[in-house]
């Protein structure tokens, strides 16, 4: 099987000061930038016309609101269903917030909420949707590789340790590096995909700045090592796990060049590469997921404390014993090695 591969990128830092998500203990809204926040979208087709987008954006995430416009743009312009379009968040805690429920749970001001909220929604799935119909223009001849390495500064979340510098060697980590490597017949670099489970979460919650954190300064120094390359970063199953130790814009312009040059290493022959020569699949269902309290935390059995309300509002559920169901996408690709 061969492949083609077209990429877009557009810059989506705000000009204006919005209030940004991720941290109850904001109190202002992002005052300048310390990194700019990307869109950026990989376009790939095998020798069947088959095709997969993957299209990554420097938010925290990607919601409904945002996903359903996209999906539909890109049915009615490119004829692709859902499943063939994979998006992503870097989940930076320094993006603007547009997610409606947030506002109860952020405390966010009247002013930084409502119809502006709703706004930047707009702006962010027009922005994804334009970087995904212009990757599709500038399809070239690819060849894909499969690599992997690691970086070591994420750490277990749910262990005190971690907090009090002292990470415990029976943490459950997960501090894997899968890389999507994609080459122009010349072996420049056409897009370079990377993933790391960890939250990015190194800047302390004080400074309101738009940044995209180590994911943003990882694909940064890619760009350059790489001339013409996109980089585009996917999270992984991050939940568990935060850069440590963190708190601090060093630590994040740290944390960026250790990932960046561990993937670069890899580009250039260290460790394994598979050439990926097989056909592309997808599946996209949604899955029925059991929400529960997590254990110690506050509980009123009247539903009416704090908690058990933003509790209601951010899974959907009624349950006042903390319990509640909801309905999660997923979804996979796979490009079959051979
Ligand atoms: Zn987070």
């Amino acid at each position: 099987m061969e492949y083609r591969a077209g990429t877009a990128s557009e810059l989506i830092t705000p000009t204006e000061p919005l209030w940004l998500a991720g941290y109850l203990a904001r109190s202002e809204p992002a005052k300048g930038k310390i990194s700019d926040l990307h869109a950026s979208a990989l376009a790939l087709e095998d020798s069947q016309g088959q095709r997969l987008i993957i299209a990554s954006i420097d938010l925290i995430a990607i919601t409904k609101v945002i996903a359903d416009p996209i999906y539909q743009a890109v049915e009615q312009q490119l004829n692709l269903p859902r499943e063939r379009l994979i998006l992503a968040a870097t989940h930076t805690h320094y993006g603007p917030e547009f997610r409606p429920d947030k506002e109860v749970f952020f405390r966010i001001p009247r002013e930084y909420g409502g119809a502006k909220i709703t706004g930047i929604a707009k702006k962010i799935s027009d922005a994804l949707t334009r970087v995904i119909l212009d990757a599709c223009e500038n399809f070239e001849p690819v060849r894909l590789f499969a690599r992997i390495t690691s970086a070591s500064f994420a750490h277990n979340r749910r262990r005190a340790g971690v907090k009090g510098g002292a990470p415990s060697t029976e943490d459950i980590l997960d501090r894997d590096v899968p890389i999507l490597d994609v080459v122009r017949a010349d072996g420049s670099r056409k897009a370079i995909v990377f993933g790391y489970a960890c939250h990015n979460t190194t800047i302390p919650p004080e400074d309101c700045r738009y940044c995209a954190d180590w994911a943003g300064f990882a694909k940064e120094q890619l760009e350059e090592s790489n001339p013409g390359a996109t980089a585009l970063f996917i999270t992984g199953c991050g939940a568990d796990q935060n850069p440590e130790p963190r708190g601090s814009v060093e630590l994040s312009e740290q944390y960026g060049p250790e990932i960046a040059s561990a993937v670069q290493a890899s580009l250039t022959g260290e460790g394994r590469e598979i050439r990926v020569v097989g056909r592309m699949r997808r599946e996209f269902g949604r899955e029925r997921i059991e929400h529960r309290r997590p254990r110690g935390e506050r509980s009123d059995p009247s539903g009416h404390d704090d908690t058990s309300r933003i509790y209601r509002l951010v899974v959907g559920g009624d349950d006042a014993q903390g319990a509640a169901t909801c309905f999660d996408a997923l979804h996979q690709a796979r490009i079959d090695v051979g």
